[in-house]
């Protein structure tokens, strides 16, 4: 895809053709339908708008911290019927992973509860990492010898981990240093999308402190990367990606996972990825950061779709 074939504004036509030569449509969340609990006007009635009209609709998030089931409630709360399986979140995602290779043994998780409650849900067994596991306020010096390491952990996971921790990036680090412990992250984004002036640090930020101390490089689930999509097309065989839109507001995760995946892809502005960014890019050479279309925001392109 060349800059000249990219990165075209949206137009009533360009809409009324996305409707009609695609049967997929994958969104992100957070800057595209909602900044939570801010839900974004039209993206209700687009995603109704859209089922009506006989498409299938999954939310593809890096958001670890969530279930499927806690995603498919929200929906549910602000007035769309999602079935928990249209819901691709990264703590699903790494359970769906680990089955896919036929693993066996135990996770050490750097993660929230949402993780647990995946892979547990699956049958994985999870042997320390969530929730806090502190020092005491006065320690001076690691205990080596008192760490109550498992001998039967064969995978560690890196995830958003509010409670991380030195000893948590350790007991990790550690973990990988043995021979044949698989290291996977659900994702490596750098920070979290909020609108004030704020930095919340992302899975990425982690990440980077694990695999430096471990000198391992992970294998990454999450948007851009491939398997995010392998677990989609293994659970629905049916998803194309040549008659698949996905729609995000971040170029270097959504435009770029569709993009390698061969899908159509759609940028909004109601989020990460501004306009004068955008233009920045074009300049350059990265272009699978390059979006096929670009629109405002859904209600524009819902008001698209509807025009007569
Ligand atoms: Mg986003």
């Amino acid at each position: 895809m060349s800059a000249s074939e990219s990165c075209t504004r949206l137009t009533e036509a360009h809409s009324k053709s996305l409707l009609n030569n695609h049967d997929t449509f994958l969104f992100d969340c957070d800057g595209v339908l909602w900044n939570f609990p801010e839900i974004f006007p039209g993206a209700v009635e687009l995603l109704n708008y859209l089922t009506e009209h006989g498409k299938q609709l999954f939310f593809v998030t890096n958001n670890s911290t969530k279930t499927q089931d806690d995603y498919a409630k929200r929906f549910n709360d602000i007035g769309y019927k999602a079935k928990p399986e249209q819901i691709i979140c990264t703590a699903w995602l790494t359970a769906q992973h680990l089955k896919s290779i036929d693993f066996k043994g135990r996770c050490y998780v750097l993660g929230m509860h949402s993780m647990a409650h995946e892979l547990e849900r699956e049958g994985f067994e999870i042997c320390g990492g969530i929730g806090p596991d502190p020092l005491a306020s006065d320690a001076t010096a690691i205990k080596t010898d008192k760490l109550n390491l498992d001998p039967n952990v064969n995978c560690v996971i890196s995830a958003l981990d509010l409670h991380v921790s030195y000893i948590k990036i350790l007991k990790a680090a550690t973990y990988l240093n043995r021979p044949n412990v698989l290291f996977l992250a659900t994702n490596d984004d750098a920070s979290l999308p909020q609108s004030d002036e704020v930095i919340m640090p992302g899975a990425g930020t982690i990440l980077a402190s694990v695999a430096t101390a471990a000198c391992r490089s992970p294998t990454i689930l999450g948007k851009p990367h491939a398997p995010m999509f392998d677990a989609i097309r293994s659970v629905f065989p049916n998803v194309d990606p040549k008659r698949t839109v996905m729609i995000g507001d971040r170029v270097e995760t959504d435009i770029a996972f569709g993009n390698r995946q061969g899908t159509t892809t759609l940028l909004v502005f109601s989020g990460a990825t501004s306009e004068k960014y955008l233009d920045s890019l074009k300049q350059g050479d990265e272009r699978d950061l390059l979006p096929s279309f670009c629109v405002k925001d859904v209600q524009q392109f819902l008001n698209f779709l509807k025009s007569n």
